[in-house]
């Protein structure tokens, strides 16, 4: 068993989180660019987390700019094994309210130009997206927030649009008539490469607003967004301090995060079969940029 790291990506609002002890700045150099901002390191408890702000210190990339392959990147390099992403999102159901929190388990991909894997340059990699985020942290992070009073859905399927712009109305039915059940502009491109990174990554998505398919309400703009954010925002705090130290999370060994669920999921052996190139021919160039998940996985 290795000692492991927590990660925890805040998106809009969420710049920096509480009860963090021995804080580090960590700035880490990638193959694939500069994360967003450099990681905050410490300690919640005796829990290890890192915490990165995706859209950078004072919020400077949109959702289009994000450098996502640095940023999961980075976090690997970190140590980081258990990965959980806050965002803002639209519901684009009535009973999904805003101020709700929706554990998200499917996505679908809107986006037109992201970034989504490492596996290039002479080295191709398949890995599974059936079941995008990880089941065994899904049901940690559904039960340790359901003790905190959020109004809570315990599963939703994301719609990853490119904004940086809201949906027109009729893109906005349409989705709904996918029976999609929220709607935000970043997860995806996280999820495809924590999978392929082979991190447990689960999602929480917090609700601003009704996008604009709901006529009973005015049509989503960022001034009413940002007064939701605001609140979600205290109450991500809160949720946070609640999953870091569930014992579930934890596992018996103390400080040990996930030790005991990562045995149920297969996140951690993602890449296992999935390297389709020959080795052998890889230049040195892509052997080095892949060098942190490809000396796991030697055989392919
Ligand atoms: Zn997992």
């Amino acid at each position: 068993m290795s000692k492991t790291k927590l990660g925890i990506i805040g998106g809009s609002g969420l710049y920096e989180i509480e009860g963090l002890k021995n804080i580090q700045e960590v700035r880490v150099k990638t193959p694939f660019g500069n994360p967003s901002a450099p990681y905050i390191s410490g300690k919640i408890g005796d829990v290890e987390v890192c915490f990165l702000p995706r859209h950078g210190a004072g919020h400077v990339f949109s959702p289009t700019e994000i450098n996502y392959q640095a940023n999961i990147y980075g976090f690997k390099k970190l140590g980081v094994n258990t990965l959980i992403s806050f965002s803002a999102v639209g519901s684009m159901k009535k009973n999904i309210k805003p101020g709700d929190f929706v554990i998200v388990d499917q996505f679908i991909d809107r986006t037109r130009y992201r970034k989504s894997t490492f596996f290039e340059g002479g080295c191709v990699a398949h890995v599974s997206l059936a079941d995008p985020v990880c089941p065994s942290l899904k049901k940690v992070l559904s039960q340790s927030i359901s003790t905190s009073g959020i109004s809570l859905h315990d599963r939703g399927t994301y719609i990853c649009i490119e904004g940086p712009q809201f949906s027109t109305r009729a893109e906005s039915h349409l989705y709904q008539s996918w029976g999609v059940d929220v709607i935000g502009m970043t997860n995806l491109p996280e999820a495809r490469l924590a999978r392929e990174a082979e991190l447990c990554y689960g999602s929480v998505a917090q609700v601003t607003d009704y996008d604009c398919w709901n006529e009973e309400h005015d049509a989503v703009d960022a001034g009413t967004v940002l007064k939701v954010i605001k609140q979600n925002v205290h109450y991500a705090k809160q949720a946070i301090q609640k999953i870091v130290l569930d014992p579930r999370l934890r596992g018996d060994d103390k400080g040990k995060i996930g030790d005991d669920f990562s045995k149920k999921c297969t996140c951690r052996k993602a890449l296992q079969f999935a390297i389709v190139s020959n080795r052998v021919s890889l230049s040195k160039e892509t052997q080095k940029k892949l060098d942190l998940f490809l000396k796991k996985n030697k055989k392919g």
